[in-house]
């Protein structure tokens, strides 16, 4: 459904001339900068699915910059594999796509500028960079900034620490609770990072494997439909989006909701069902801003490594802000949010 979304700034689709596969890249906004924005390589049932999350996508990337106080704009490239189970391609098949990637990036002449995402790692990004050197997050050793799940994790426990004293500002760290949805690259980074304060965790994953992580914190395994519901200060998603809609909401049991994992609202109705219900919920696009601040600040400002984390933290400070205003106003921390990103993005509705 594309209804929903504003038109980017450019959008090109083409079929890919070496691997066939259908590469989309929606630029949303330059209008602060050249747009940034990561790869998604995944099955979607037909390419107009594809088509209408690049678009949902690039447009959060913008409000995500915005947010940062990053001078860029958001872009996305959608790789949409025909299926929804299409096998993850490897191989010859896999660099002949990102070879075409590269080069549609390039076409680009640097008004965007391509990272990983879902689907997409480091080592991709190196491929990609044999077409365009407008890639970021190359793994280090080939000059990059790498894997940015551990910035992204210290972008949460700011946010978690933010909300932690907004909330409850008298509160021992190690007196709350939380639930952890998703022990990924940054989910377990997060989880470890709590597990140290001593504080409650009950934590869950598709992938039970990731169990044996979770004993070695003493924290207590759910079911990964019921974590979302339990009883806790916190949930923290760090897994997939989607999951906060008009009926999850209205059984949740937590007083707020702090995660990396993006577009955790079905619609932006769904915001205000959560402030009607007392519960804090943290934008995602503030929370998970902490692998791209620090992408930009390494690789394209020659930030020094203090400088990288100093401006990681800011995104606790930021949140605070945000929160703070709202309660003033009475409103949702997304009406905030959006409130201070519009006169700074003709684009957003
Ligand atoms: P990841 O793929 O490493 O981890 C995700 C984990 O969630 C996996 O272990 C997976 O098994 C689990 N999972 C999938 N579906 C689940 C479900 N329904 N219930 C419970 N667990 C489930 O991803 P990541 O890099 O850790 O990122 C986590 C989230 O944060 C994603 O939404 C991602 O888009 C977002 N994010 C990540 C970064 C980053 O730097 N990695 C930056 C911004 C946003």
């Amino acid at each position: 459904m594309l209804s929903d979304a504003h038109a980017p700034e450019k959008l090109r689709i083409e079929r890919g001339p070496r691997s066939g596969q259908t590469i989309i890249v929606s630029v949303d906004s330059t209008r602060p900068g050249p747009a940034l924005g990561g790869c998604r390589i995944k099955g979607y049932p037909t390419w107009g699915d594809g088509l209408a999350d690049a678009l949902r996508l690039s447009a959060a990337m913008t409000e995500k910059a915005a947010l940062a106080g990053l001078p860029y704009g958001g872009g996305k490239t959608v790789v949409a594999l025909e299926g929804s189970s299409a096998a993850v391609l490897t191989g010859r098949a896999r660099s002949e796509l990102l070879a075409d990637v590269g080069e549609l990036v390039e076409s680009f002449g640097g008004s965007y500028i391509i990272g990983p995402d879902v689907g997409s790692g480091p080592d991709d990004m190196t491929e990609i960079g044999r077409r365009t050197r407008h890639v970021m997050c190359r793994p280090e050793s080939a000059g990059g900034s790498g894997d940015s799940s551990r910035p992204t994790s210290i972008g949460v426990i700011a946010s978690i620490d933010a909300v932690r004293e907004h909330l409850w500002p008298d509160r021992d760290p190690a007196a709350l609770s939380f639930a952890i949805l998703g022990l990924g690259h940054v989910g377990s980074l997060v989880g470890a990072q709590l597990a140290s304060t001593g504080a409650r965790l009950i934590v869950t994953d598709v992938d039970r494997s990731r169990q044996a992580l979770a004993r070695t914190w003493g924290a207590t395994w759910a079911d990964p439909d019921e974590a979302l519901f339990a009883d806790v200060d916190v949930v923290v998603p760090c897994a997939v989006g989607g999951i906060l809609t008009p009926s999850s909401v209205s059984r949740l049991r937590c007083r707020a909701i702090v995660g990396a994992a993006n577009s955790q609202l079905d619609t932006e109705g769904t915001a205000d069902l959560l402030h009607a219900r007392g519960i804090c919920w943290a934008p995602d696009t503030v929370v998970s801003a902490g692998g791209i601040v620090a992408a930009v600040a390494r690789e394209l400002q020659q930030a020094s490594t203090d400088e990288v984390d100093r401006r990681v933290r800011e995104i606790g400070r930021r949140l605070a802000a945000a929160l703070s205003a709202a309660t003033s106003s009475g409103v949702s921390p997304l009406h905030e949010a959006r409130r201070r990103v519009r006169p700074l993005l003709a684009t957003l509705p």
